[in-house]
C-alpha cells in the first residue's frame, strides 16, 4: 500500500451525466442505494492512470487482470468486522475495546458518495471481496448527509477526512508508509491498529499475495549468494570481480524498485532495511566479505534516495 496522488478537479465526465444525475436523485429520495452505475469506461481508465494499474490495497499489477472500481466507503448497507465469522482474535479485540462506532455495526451507509469521485479507489477483486462492505469508525465521528448536490460531493471526502474516523487506511488521504511493516517471509504487519484492520479488511496477507511478494527478496538473496560463491579465491581481484556482480544485482532491484511497479512499498522496503534482509549472521561463512559487499553496492546505487 501506497500513497495515491488524485487531482480532486478532474473528475471523469460520466460521473456528472445526466444518468448519473437521475441515480443520485432517486438514491437520495429513498435513503439508500438503490441503483446507478459508477464504473463507466472513463472512470476506470482515469483510475487505473492514477493507480498505475496497480491496487489501491495490496498492490498487485492489474494489467493482466480487471480491476474494479471500489468505494472506500460503502454505497450500500455497511457492517462491522466484528460481523466477519473468521475474524482474527487480534483485531476483535483491538475492536471491542476500540471507540468504534457501536450503533453502526450496520446501517444503509453512505449512498450519496456513489458516485464521488473522491470516494473511487482502484482494487483488485481479491482485495474487494473480503472487504465487501465492512467498514468501522471511531465513535460519534460519523458523518451524515446534508442535501449537497452531486457536484459538491466529489472532494466531499477530504472534508470528511477530517472529522470522521474511519478505521480502514485511505491511500489518497494518508501514506501508510510509517504503518507498514515486512518480515522476511514477505508477511506484512503492523504496530499501527488501522493499518492492522486494514490488512485484516482486505486479507492483505492472503497466499496470492504471498508468492508474489516473497520471490522479490528470495531471487534477489539467491542472486547474491551465487554470484558471492562463483569464486573461490578471497583475492582483491575477486572480491572487485564479486563487486561488480553485487552491483549489477543491486542495481536491478532499484531499477524497478519504481512507484509505477507492484509492491512499491515492500521493495522499498527491503532497500531500507537491507542489512536485516540480506546481511549473513556474523557465524555464517565469510560473512563480513560478503556484508560488506552489500554494503558497498547498496551505497553505490543510491541507498537512502528513495522515499515515498
Ligand atoms: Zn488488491
Amino acid at each position: 500500500m501506497i500513497k495515491i496522488d488524485k487531482d480532486p478537479s478532474q473528475i471523469p465526465a460520466s460521473l456528472n451525466s445526466q444518468k448519473v444525475k437521475d441515480a443520485f436523485e432517486n438514491n437520495k429520495s429513498k435513503g439508500f442505494f438503490e441503483q446507478g452505475k459508477y464504473n463507466h469506461g472513463d472512470v476506470k481508465i482515469a483510475l487505473k492512470a492514477i493507480y498505475k494499474s496497480k491496487c489501491a490495497y495490496c498492490e498487485k499489477s492489474l494489467t493482466d487482470q480487471y480491476g474494479e472500481v471500489e468505494h472506500y466507503r460503502p454505497k450500500g448497507k455497511m457492517k462491522s468486522l466484528l460481523k466477519r465469522t473468521d475474524l482474527n482474535s487480534n483485531i476483535k479485540r483491538i475492536l471491542e475495546t476500540s471507540q468504534f462506532n457501536k450503533s453502526h455495526l450496520s446501517d444503509d451507509g453512505y449512498f450519496w458518495l456513489a458516485f464521488s469521485w473522491g470516494n473511487l479507489l482502484w482494487s483488485c477483486k481479491q482485495c474487494n471481496m473480503p472487504k465487501s462492505t465492512f467498514f468501522d469508525i471511531q465513535e460519534n465521528s460519523r458523518v451524515a448527509y446534508s442535501n449537497e448536490s452531486l457536484e459538491n460531493l466529489h472532494d466531499k471526502v477530504k472534508e470528511y477526512f477530517l472529522s470522521e474516523k474511519p478505521h480502514l487506511i485511505n491511500p489518497e488521504f494518508e501514506n501508510p508508509k510509517p504503518y507498514l511493516i515486512f518480515t522476511k517471509k514477505a508477511e506484512l504487519k503492523s504496530r499501527n491498529a488501522r493499518m492492522k484492520y486494514t490488512i485484516e479488511t482486505c486479507k492483505l496477507n492472503r497466499d496470492d499475495l504471498f508468492i508474489l511478494r516473497f520471490p522479490l527478496l528470495n531471487n534477489l538473496k539467491r542472486d547474491l549468494d551465487k554470484h558471492f560463491t562463483s569464486f573461490t579465491k578471497y583475492s582483491k581481484s575477486d572480491f572487485n570481480a564479486r563487486l561488480d556482480y553485487f552491483n549489477g544485482t543491486i542495481e536491478n532491484f532499484f531499477a524497478e524498485t519504481k512507484k509505477e511497479k507492484p509492491f512499491y512499498a515492500w521493495r522499498l522496503f527491503i532497500i531500507e532495511n537491507y542489512e536485516h534482509f540480506l546481511f549473513r549472521k556474523p557465524k555464517q561463512p565469510n560473512a563480513k566479505t560478503y556484508n560488506l559487499l552489500i554494503k558497498l553496492a547498496m551505497n553505490q546505487f543510491g541507498f537512502g534516495k528513495h522515499s515515498l
